[in-house]
């Protein structure tokens, strides 16, 4: 696309855009008055104003069936998590069984290395990427040491190449290889929350397997971002949560996908509880454990209707869009103008004022850049924050800006970038 430095030609793209209209199914936080130029939505994705109906009319549930609602209504709760799996299966790109929605994304995380990461003398390693999000990185290392082993042993990460930002797909292959006899588990999320790089979940995938080992993703910054393959691309597992660019509110509900080969595998283990139990047998409480046949037979615990609610407001506008290729081509179309700008203001500058870490393909990247403040980092983000421009701050000196396309407009990112070059001259 032929970008232009003009609010007339941020104007004339959000006219032409076919889903300019979603904006307005959310709530905009506002600042002096006026629209924020909300830039966070991989952080909380932003309230869809369908969202409290959905809640309410659970409320209601509760109020007027109590314990019935269960069994009657017209959406009854023993059944509401599978009238998501449609929307999910379709966002990760999974058969319906292959998904389900529980607890929150690092319990399942735990959850799904009880089954996928079971370690013996021989096998025991766990690849990762460097710099993976904390959580994930305690949630490792905790499995391992509950499995007796030392971390340091154990967690092979992998770091760019000197003077590089990102990871090559080679090297982490590579490592795989190398590490092939004694590797037990690959976990990459599927895009790196600080970098923003997107990675090759078929290869890294692929590698594993050639490996002996299992293949799992953490897609916390790639579901409802980019598209997704996971029953093609045959990972083993994957978990991801709702509340980022799903826009299911704070806290809200996580999902999973296990692929449909291992369902029937008896000698994986599983923290068990009733909710996982196949459903037509379930009340008969009988003692033990027969597993639902699908990513269903790994719920543990009985169904959070109301986050489940919220969730399933956020999928309805999901529906409507319909085909997450086309989020894809304004996501990628938003974010190229984001760095197109930033660029600009590098050229102006004459000097890289912002570094992108972010990759600069947009095939290995989301909605969103990070972006090095090479001076006054700290200030320049207060800056942006007292004018309304809402991004996150990650530490030493990145600013991390997600233009999100079911809310975001070519107007908000260029005022944003307008507000960038702006805060280089106020806070010398
Ligand atoms: C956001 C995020 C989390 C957060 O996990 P919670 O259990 O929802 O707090 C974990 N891992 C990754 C990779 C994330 O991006």
């Amino acid at each position: 696309m032929d970008y232009q430095n003009t609010l007339a030609f941020a104007v004339a793209q959000d006219e032409q855009d076919v889903l300019k209209d979603f904006r307005n199914r959310f709530f905009i936080p506002k600042h002096n008055g006026e629209d924020a130029i909300y830039l966070c939505g991989n952080s909380l994705g932003l309230q869809p104003k369908s969202s409290a109906q959905y809640l309410a009319d659970q409320m209601k549930n509760w109020e007027s069936l109590a314990v019935e609602g269960w069994f009657q209504g017209d959406d009854p709760w023993l059944e509401y998590h599978k009238s998501l799996s449609t929307s999910i299966a379709r966002i990760v790109g999974a058969n319906k069984n292959e998904v389900s929605v529980m607890n929150s994304l690092t319990v399942n995380l735990h959850l799904l290395m009880v089954s996928f990461y079971k370690p013996n003398s021989k096998r025991f390693k766990v690849i990762m990427e460097g710099g993976a999000f904390p959580s994930d990185q305690y949630a490792v290392e905790s499995q391992v040491k509950f499995h007796g082993f030392d971390p340091k042993d154990v967690v092979i990460e992998i770091f760019p190449r000197e003077r590089e930002l990102t990871l090559r797909t080679e090297d982490i292959l590579k490592t795989i290889e190398t590490h092939a006899d004694e590797l037990a588990l690959v976990l990459f999320s599927g895009i790196n929350y600080y970098t923003g790089q997107f990675f090759d979940i078929q290869a890294i995938t692929i590698a594993a397997h050639q490996a002996g080992a299992y293949a799992g993703f953490d897609l916390a910054h790639a579901a409802g971002n980019v598209p997704l393959h996971l029953h093609e691309w045959d990972a083993d597992f994957a978990c991801w949560c709702s509340y980022k660019y799903m826009n299911s509110g704070p806290g809200g509900i996580s999902g999973i996908f296990v692929h449909e080969k291992h369902f029937t595998d008896s000698a994986m283990n599983r923290f068990a509880g009733w909710w996982g139990y196949r459903a037509d047998k379930r009340f008969l409480m009988a003692p033990g454990f027969d597993p639902a046949l699908g990513a269903d037979g790994w719920q543990v615990s009985t169904s959070p209707i109301l986050l489940l609610a919220l969730f399933k407001a956020s999928m309805a506008i999901f529906d409507e869009v319909g085909n997450i290729g086309m989020l894809r081509e304004k996501g990628v179309a938003l974010t190229g103008y984001l760095e197109f700008l930033i660029n600009e203001i590098n050229k102006t500058k004459g000097e890289e004022v912002f570094r992108i870490i972010t990759p600069a393909n947009p095939a290995i990247r989301g909605s969103q850049l990070s972006i090095v403040c090479t001076q006054n980092a700290k200030a320049i983000f207060k800056y942006l924050a007292e004018n309304g421009v809402i991004g996150d701050w990650r530490e030493p000196d990145v600013i991390r800006l997600s233009p999100v396309p079911l809310y975001n407009s070519f107007k908000d990112v260029y005022k944003a970038a307008k507000h960038l070059s702006d805060a280089l001259d106020a806070v010398k």
